[in-house]
């Protein structure tokens, strides 16, 4: 399953490429191309005509990406912020807390328990730093500095749901979670560890499988 991704990213890496370099027409020549368009490429082409002052083309395409149902993430809405500052929308101001709500927990922590949310998983990250996890920046696919990557892989959705499922429930009960994107290898290892300091039994289904965590072992043997 790793190869057609694979394929995606360096797609991706392309469109990216193109950008950069202001040649909006080349990179959407490719992005239609794209059999998958994953939340990365969407997220490449909005913030690539943010950048490149095409702040009209870039909602466009962010109103097409919600529309398929990809997930947004931070990136995404920075993208469609810098472009509704051009354009001076504020009409538009509105429209994208809503979204940012809409989106499991966001990125910008809106959820009303948000405050305990990210106080409960920085205590867990912390625990597990002690115990030698490292974040997998590589997890992140974009080029921004670690901090932001740091910062970036703290918002992803399985995290905040598995830091809602440790405050809301009763010690020791089994949490689930369920993602219509594959899981990204940061949070699995994240899960895989909480499932062993929390003692919990933790299910997260993903796009692809079941992953059963246990005592620090997932049931996919860290391969999916
Ligand atoms: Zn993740
Ligand atoms: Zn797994």
């Amino acid at each position: 399953m790793k190869c057609p991704k694979r394929d995606v990213i360096s797609w991706t890496e392309l469109i990216s490429a193109y950008a950069k370099n202001g040649n909006m027409e080349s990179a959407g020549e490719l992005f239609d191309g794209l059999p998958v368009k994953d939340m990365v490429a969407w997220t490449v082409m909005v913030s690539g005509f943010a950048q490149n002052a095409k702040p009209r083309e870039a909602i466009m395409v962010f109103e097409k990406m919600q529309e398929s149902g990809v997930e947004t993430d931070e990136i995404t809405l920075l993208g469609v912020i810098s472009a509704c500052a051009q354009l001076g929308a504020a009409k538009y101001a509105d429209w994208i807390r809503d979204v940012a709500e809409k989106s499991d927990f966001g990125g910008d922590m809106t959820h009303p328990r948000s405050g305990e949310i990210k106080q409960a998983l920085e205590d867990l990250l912390e625990r597990l730093e002690a115990k030698g996890y490292q974040p997998h920046l590589s997890s992140v696919p974009y080029d921004v500095s670690d901090e932001d990557k740091r910062r970036i892989l703290m918002t992803h959705s399985e995290k905040l749901a598995l830091a809602f499922g440790l405050i809301s429930t009763l010690p020791g009960s089994e949490i689930r979670i369920v993602k219509n994107v594959r899981i990204c290898e940061d949070c699995h290892s994240v899960i895989c560890g909480a499932s062993q300091i929390m003692g919990r039994e933790i299910v997260v289904r993903d796009i692809m499988r079941f992953h059963h965590f246990h005592d620090g072992i997932c049931s996919c043997g860290n391969f999916w």
